[in-house]
């Protein structure tokens, strides 16, 4: 079976681990910082807050941006349901702004219409956070303008897209964006197994993330309250969690890291072989891309014209019958039953609606070989046809 995704790990990765294992530090050594300042570098950003996966930065970010029960925050409906999980741990209300069809990502316009509605009842929200779906980069400078204008933050749920740069710079440099969050599970580009990261350039947002992610807890005699009792004195002084990531997992993220350069040439290399291949085909449409932006390509989607849901759910069986674990990015949050408890309903969000029931993903690695690329669209067309 050729899976959709998966991680890319060589020796170099396994002698990290184990050097890290068999060291006096396996979880708050020195391995953390490194990879803090290692990717906050890489990026462009002045801080980086490791954690144990992408969906704690989220949450973490919106406390640090002081989410709580009387905010809104906004997000894309074609996303995994982290994204807007988010919110709800912080009290707040969630809602959705509908995406580009072309693109998977949120509509800068869909956008704009919403947050003029949302001044005149009162009601904008505090943060919207978009997510650069696939790898590929969102509007950013339209939203940054957007944030001035209506006075929201922007966090970025750059799970997809590390190392993808949108007009020139990196994801996570924080040109456009107050905090950006990436994930290191085994499905995205590079790994610590479970893991997540916020990069910020504000050094008080840093700071409370690093005290939220370990219980509220501080150890830095500037910000305690009261006068040490000793040398072992600690004090907590918001409601934190344990959502620290391990050193062993930041050794095997700096590893990781050396090949991520490596590894979104290759993801855009087979991309562009799988473009090639699908322009013969009409009816099958990869996705859109935004010409100001780099795509880390996280998943490859093409959209597929006048399906039905039986169609849609016949092709990726077929596909999986054939060895070919294609999925399916994304079921549109709002039409969880969790979601749909809240009030939302089908309908809400046309475009995401008529793009789910169009999409597919298809097999995208850094180990993925060109043959399989060429079988896959032969496959595909194949089963398209009947
Ligand atoms: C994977 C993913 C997350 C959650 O990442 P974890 O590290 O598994 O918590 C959040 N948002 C998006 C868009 C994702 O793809």
């Amino acid at each position: 079976m050729i899976p959709y995704g998966r991680q890319h790990l060589d020796e170099e990765d396994v002698k990290a681990v184990v050097e890290t294992l068999t060291s006096n530090w396996l979880t708050q050594g020195p391995a953390v910082p490194k990879f803090e300042a290692a990717l906050a570098d890489y990026c462009g950003a002045e801080f980086g807050v490791a954690v144990n996966s992408a969906t704690s930065a989220l949450h973490i970010a919106c406390l640090a941006l002081g989410i709580g029960e009387d905010d809104l925050v906004w997000t894309s409906p074609n996303s995994f349901v982290a994204s807007s999980n988010c919110a709800l741990y912080c009290g707040a209300s969630v809602d959705f702004v509908d995406i580009d069809l072309q693109t998977g990502n949120m509509c800068m316009k869909a956008l704009k219409q919403k947050l003029e509605h949302a001044q005149n009842i009162n009601a904008l929200p505090k943060v919207v956070i978009p997510v650069h779906f696939a790898g590929q980069p969102c509007d950013m400078e339209s939203l940054h303008v957007l944030a001035k204008q209506f006075g929201f933050y922007v966090i970025e749920d750059a799970s997809h897209a590390i190392g993808a740069k949108y007009k020139g710079a990196f994801i996570g440099s924080g040109q456009y964006a107050d905090i950006c969050v990436f994930s290191f599970h085994p499905v995205k580009i590079i790994t610590t197994m479970e893991g997540g990261m916020a990069l910020t350039n504000n050094s008080e947002w840093a700071e409370k993330m690093r005290m939220l992610r370990s219980h509220g807890i501080t150890n830095n005699p500037e910000v305690m309250t009261e006068e040490s009792h000793g040398p072992w004195y600690y004090q907590q002084i918001s409601l934190g969690f344990n959502y620290r990531m391990t050193d062993v997992e930041a050794a095997l993220g700096l590893s990781q890291l050396n090949k991520l350069e490596e590894f979104l040439e290759k993801r855009n290399a087979l991309a562009a072989h799988y473009d090639r291949l699908f322009s013969e085909y009409e009816n099958i449409t990869p996705l859109k891309q935004n010409t100001d932006g780099y795509s880390s390509y996280h998943l490859y989607v093409v959209r597929i014209d006048s399906f039905t849901d039986k169609q849609h759910a016949d092709l990726v069986t077929n596909l999986r019958e054939q060895g070919i674990f294609a999925h399916v990015h994304y079921i549109p949050i709002h039409m969880q039953p969790y979601y749909k408890n809240l009030g939302f309903k089908l309908g809400d969000f046309p475009n995401a609606e008529t793009y789910y029931q169009q999409a597919v993903t298809l097999p995208l690695f850094p180990e993925l070989t060109f043959e399989q690329v060429e079988f896959v669209v032969k496959i595909l067309a194949e089963e398209i046809k009947r």
